[in-house]
């Protein structure tokens, strides 16, 4: 149910024009399903940020934050509540050896950005399609690089809206984690600090990379990208190659033929038929070869209400 007052306050904080109602969230998400947003939020400055936090604690209502939506899915009854979006806050600056990126700024035109600037350290991240934010949210990473080796620091919002410098090593960054969900810290900021490069070697390192990407994934259809974490000892695309379950579909939802590592929204596949195709494939895996497959991305919101 919608409550106006809460519409009203957040009008009030982020002006009319960066508060939706009932938005459809499968726009925002590269898996192109879901159901809706009550309020969404696209705050232009911190201080915006700190006041829709304080709002949301006064008035006790829900509060999910959404990045570039590269790593979510969101079921089909939507998220009650406010969703903030930070796709405004998306500053990219240079400074000597470092880069800091606000947390809407994506990874990718950060990389991009250090290129330009011939700082290496960065190339690993010219693909993964998330913002800063959910780049330090789960330490993102690829071929060898993740955000803990270059990251310096960064500034967050915490739970009570107020504004923290934080030091890289604070954030626990580990193999795809980190300790932002538990403190339930808003990352508005990071600073990499790189190396001096060559412009010439940077960029045939990305374009290796990104020729790598588009040869091995299923880039043609939507998904959320690799579905489960790398379990100890295994590749879980081979696995579930080996459990033959590539090609499988639940209504839209397949294992993609291409990569068996990621699921695809091939035809209009509900947030219910998706899920439905992971456990279909953890179940499988487990029986077959006795491995638990942990998911990656990440699943929130409400089911439908029947
Ligand atoms: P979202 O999906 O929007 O959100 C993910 C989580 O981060 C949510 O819990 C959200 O609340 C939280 N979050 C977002 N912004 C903030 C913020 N500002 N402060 C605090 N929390 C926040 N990942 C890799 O690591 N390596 C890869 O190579 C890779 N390749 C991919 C390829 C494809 C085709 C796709 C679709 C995805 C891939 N991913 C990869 C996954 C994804 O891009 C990363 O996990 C990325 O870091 C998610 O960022 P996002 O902004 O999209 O986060």
């Amino acid at each position: 149910m919608i409550n106006h007052h809460v519409y009203e306050e957040l009008v009030r904080i982020a002006s009319k024009q960066n508060v939706l109602m009932n938005e459809c969230l499968k726009d925002h998400l590269y898996t192109k399903l879901g159901g809706k947003a009550d309020f969404f939020v696209t705050p232009e400055t911190y201080e915006q940020v700190q006041q829709i936090v304080k709002l949301a604690n006064k008035e006790n209502i829900a509060f999910t934050l959404l990045g570039n939506g590269s790593n979510l899915i969101i079921k089909d009854g939507g998220i009650r509540g406010i969703v903030m979006n930070l796709g405004k806050l998306n500053k990219i600056a240079g400074n000597g050896l470092k880069i800091t990126a606000q947390s809407g700024a994506r990874i990718i035109d950060t990389s991009r950005e250090a290129l330009h600037l011939r700082l290496t350290g960065l190339e690993f991240a010219c693909g993964i399609p998330g913002s800063v934010g959910g780049a330090l949210y789960m330490n993102a990473g690829a071929y060898g690089g993740e955000i803990k080796d270059v990251l310096e620091s960064c500034i967050v919002v915490d739970r009570n809206g107020e504004l923290l410098n934080l030091a890289a090593e604070e954030l626990a960054l580990d193999y795809r984690t980190s300790n932002i969900p538990d403190n339930g810290y808003i990352v508005l900021e990071g600073t990499f600090a790189l190396q001096a490069g060559d412009y010439e070697e940077i960029k045939a390192v990305m374009d290796d990379l990104t020729f790598k990407r588009e040869s091995k994934q299923p880039l043609e259809y939507p998904s959320c990208g690799s579905v489960f974490k790398r379990p100890p000892g295994y590749f879980a695309g081979k696995l579930i190659q080996d459990s033959g379950l590539q090609g499988k579909q639940i209504g839209g939802a397949q294992v993609s033929l291409k990569h068996a590592g990621f699921i695809v929204n091939k035809e209009n596949a509900t947030a219910t038929e998706y899920i439905e195709l992971i456990q279909h494939v953890q179940a499988t895996v487990k029986e077959k070869f006795g491995v638990r497959l942990e998911r990656e991305v990440r699943i929130i919101g409400e089911d439908l209400e029947k």
